[in-house]
């Protein structure tokens, strides 16, 4: 097989995302893994690769990684990037990072949770002067639906986030109105970003594997949101009542939130009348465009505290 000639940069051979030399890594540093962080190691190097590509990288981009753990994406991140930083919660795969990335002097390793970096300060400090960053992951799942969240509602200066997530999330951040996957994560992930799956992943791919598949998907961040709201929180106020009781009418789940009063029930049946939406409806079936009347409606008038 012919390696593919990359313009900016170099791709090694074997990488470090190969079965044999991932094993001889963790044999080497008696490395056992860690549930409760989400350890499950990519040994693919197609998908290593596709990830990698998804994000669009070049020398003047950088790629922020959280979760590098022996480095075999980040070398593929390495490889087609400007600069990488790789936040990682786990000490015990700082020397064995060190080792296996010795050779890409624009990698820097920052140990800590991701959930607790200041990634604002992150940003300016480590990627002053590229033409645009990206998040790329395998991301652990217990924190994905956080990180995610917390990368799309801070507004970080970020072109796209391709991230390996367990298979049935990635369904719901992409899922259309009307779909059973659909919910209040997908209208947030929506608002900020176009979704779309860029590869699914057998388990088979991991060491260990996990119980679940994975799909890779990009999210690239809207320069605007696709519908005009002038209250945002409001919006998502909105967005949670109308699904807190998924299998309840829109009528049933906003007069609780919003016309809490007795004679709420017919006050709010007028009002999405007034919004030209059908009080019987559900929530999964309102478009962003939808969500969006409602709360800009609601904006108007007095509301009860929550
Ligand atoms: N990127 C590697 C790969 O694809 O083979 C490892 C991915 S593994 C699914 C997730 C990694 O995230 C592990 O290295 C784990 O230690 C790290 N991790 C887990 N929780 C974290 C957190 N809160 N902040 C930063 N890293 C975390």
């Amino acid at each position: 097989m012919t390696e593919r000639t990359l313009p900016h940069g170099r791709e090694q051979a074997e990488g470090i995302g190969t079965p044999r030399k991932t094993k001889e890594l963790l044999q080497k540093h008696g490395f056992s893994f860690k549930k409760s962080l989400g350890q499950n190691f990519l040994i693919d190097a197609n998908i290593l690769r596709n990830i990698a590509e998804a994000a669009e990288l070049g020398p003047k981009k950088g790629a922020l990684e959280i979760g590098p753990g022996i480095g075999a994406l980040t070398e593929k991140l390495a490889e087609r990037s400007g600069r990488v930083v790789a936040i990682e919660i786990d000490q015990r795969l700082l020397p064995m990072l060190e080792e296996s990335l010795a050779d890409y002097p624009n990698v820097s390793i920052v140990h800590g949770d991701v959930l607790k970096v200041d990634l604002r300060a992150l940003f300016r400090e480590r990627f002053a002067g590229l033409e645009g960053v990206s998040v790329v992951a395998n991301l652990p799942y217990y924190i994905t639906t956080p990180i995610v969240m917390r990368l799309l509602e801070e507004r970080l200066p970020v072109e796209s986030i391709v991230v390996m997530i367990q298979k049935e999330v990635a369904d719901r951040f992409s899922a259309a109105p009307g779909s059973k996957d659909y919910g209040s994560l997908s209208v947030a992930v929506q608002y900020y970003a176009v979704p779309d799956i860029v590869a699914k992943v057998p388990r088979t791919v991991f060491i260990p594997q996990p119980n679940v598949d994975s799909s890779v998907v990009r999210l690239k961040m809207r320069e605007k949101p696709p519908v005009q709201v002038y209250d945002e929180a409001r919006f998502f106020e909105v967005v949670q009542a109308a699904f807190v009781q998924r299998r309840k009418t829109l009528l049933n789940n906003l007069q609780q939130r919003f016309f809490p009063t007795a004679g709420g029930k017919e006050e709010c049946r007028a009002f999405l009348e007034g919004c030209g939406i059908a009080p019987e409806r559900r929530g999964e079936t309102l478009t962003l465009a939808e969500f969006a009347i409602i709360a800009n409606a609601l904006g108007a008038r007095p509301l009860p505290s929550a």
